[in-house]
């Protein structure tokens, strides 16, 4: 039996007649920048999360434009977490802003103590990143911002639709950014990206940024960029949106099914969701402990099951993001002790009960359980 980490094409196929429909409609328009399916995108899409929205290029891009409309004092530090996709530390280099790396604690995303611990007088804004689904202590978060008088930018890249306290993820802080990318919990058939936020202006500097420095063509009040969401990929989008929740929904079940297949194994240590969140599971990261995180990742590959790396080095284990230039030099011990440990296992609405049996089952061979 072959268990595919991640199956687009199933998810096409469920999907054919309406999303043919809607590209053909694309087609026939010539209408390919702007025009309604764009409209309708960042309408229904800022809907969705409680706020307004704006579709830009790629998840990347909607993080860069996104910190650069925070206009942050040139020089000073943002506080990035260690363990995410490098998209969220590459935006603050590349506005000329330094990186303190933050550790993670037992559910991967920022711990909130050595967050309060690494704030200094040169910290201009905090990144949170709700990584794997599942919202950042946005409680402790929001609060350390305020009290330090921090910008908040969240990185949903992983998260469209979570929770934390009943309230939606991108809602939290100053501005938020989203991710389309193809494997997201809702993706593109290419790269796409969104900026949330429910301050209008600060979402109209943004849109200047990403359409040339001005709101009509041909002005130009600013150097900007070029950085839009194209209709064949807002057309998709707009299909896609309305079954996110039910995705979301089924990963839930499916993480709640692996909960109870996996529990009780010595050496693996299953995700851990604080109470007050809702996670959308756009990972299932298992760790497993005493060195054999490879060799279970190659038992498993060898019975058909793709498993992946979430992510294979920790940002602070790289060259580059050591380099005195861009970082600011801070230890991150679970970030870098933990990135040989965690594993990635199937996930997404494709699998049935039988994949997920299949799974827990070599697990357990693995362990002669
Ligand atoms: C995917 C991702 C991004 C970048 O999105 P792209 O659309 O691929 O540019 C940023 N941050 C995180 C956490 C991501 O997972």
């Amino acid at each position: 039996m072959v268990v595919k980490f991640l199956d687009l094409q199933r998810q096409y196929q469920s999907l054919k007649k309406e999303i043919d429909s809607a590209i053909k409609h694309v087609l026939d328009s010539s209408s390919f920048i702007g025009g309604a399916e764009v409209q309708k995108f960042e309408e229904s899409f800022g809907a969705f999360v409680g706020s307004y929205a704006l579709g830009v290029g790629n998840g990347t891009d909607a993080l860069e434009i996104a910190i650069e409309a925070l206009n942050l004092p040139e020089g000073s530090d943002v506080l990035v977490p260690a363990n995410t996709f490098a998209a969220s530390a590459e935006a603050v280099v590349r506005n000329r802003l330094k990186i303190v790396f933050v550790d993670c604690d037992e559910t991967y995303t920022m711990d909130t103590n050595d967050l309060r611990r690494k704030i200094s007088p040169n910290t201009a804004a905090i990144m949170a990143v709700h990584l794997y689904g599942q919202p950042a202590n946005m409680f402790e978060i929001v609060k350390l911002a305020q009290s330090h008088n921090l910008r908040l930018i969240e990185d949903c890249a992983q998260a469209h639709g979570a929770k934390c306290n009943g309230q939606m993820v991108g809602t939290f802080g100053d501005i938020a950014t989203f991710s389309f990318y193809p494997g997201k919990n809702l993706g593109a058939f290419g790269d796409a990206g969104a900026i949330v936020c429910s301050d209008a202006a600060l979402l109209a500097a943004c849109r200047q940024i990403a359409h040339h420095g001005g709101l009509r063509k041909y002005e130009h009040h600013q150097i900007g960029r070029n950085s839009r969401l194209d209709a064949l990929q807002a057309a998709v989008l707009n299909v896609k949106l309305r079954y996110l929740d039910e995705w979301n929904t089924a990963r839930n079940k499916i993480a709640a099914d692996y909960m109870n297949l996996l529990k009780g194994i010595d050496g693996l240590v299953l995700p851990i969701i604080r109470e007050e969140c809702i996670s959308v599971w756009h990972l299932f990261v298992v760790r497993i402990l005493e060195n054999k995180r490879d060799s279970i990742k190659a038992f498993l590959s060898n019975q058909g099951i793709q498993t992946g790396l979430h992510y294979p080095q920790a940002l602070p284990s790289h060259d580059v993001y050591q380099n005195p230039r861009f970082v600011r030099q801070s230890p991150t011990p679970n970030a870098i002790a933990w990135e040989s440990e965690i594993l990635s296992l199937p996930m997404g609405e494709h699998l049935n009960d039988q994949a997920l049996a299949y799974i827990s089952r070599a697990i357990r061979d693995y362990y002669h359980l």
